[in-house]
């Protein structure tokens, strides 16, 4: 496998759903399964070394807004991300919808 590494605009293929995704120099998540990689420390700085996979696990609206949470599945981390006009709704739906449940 070749690392190819730009410094804005990054392709990627999702981890999680396989889904290309076409980088836009910042968003790291997947906008069909939501699911994003723990690559940055600061957003847009890839300097985390972790790689894990972040799980979107809670939807919040803030000043009608939506805001994804994301941990990561490997160290914890958290990170609060706005969801973008690309983002599939259904399954920022679906979110909503597991914490309703519990
Ligand atoms: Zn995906
Ligand atoms: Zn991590």
């Amino acid at each position: 496998m070749t690392k190819l590494f730009q410094k804005k605009v990054e392709d990627f293929i999702c981890e999680h759903c396989g889904e290309k995704v076409v980088g836009d120099g910042y968003t790291n998540h997947c906008p069909k399964c939501l699911w994003s990689k723990h690559v940055d420390v600061n957003p847009g700085d890839r300097s985390s070394s972790c790689q894990g996979m972040m799980k979107p696990i809670k939807v919040e609206t803030e000043k009608g807004e939506y805001l994804l949470t994301f941990r990561c599945e490997k160290c914890g981390f958290e990170r609060r991300k706005k969801v973008e006009k690309r983002d599939n709704f259904d399954e920022v739906l679906k979110i909503v919808k597991i914490m309703a449940e519990k």
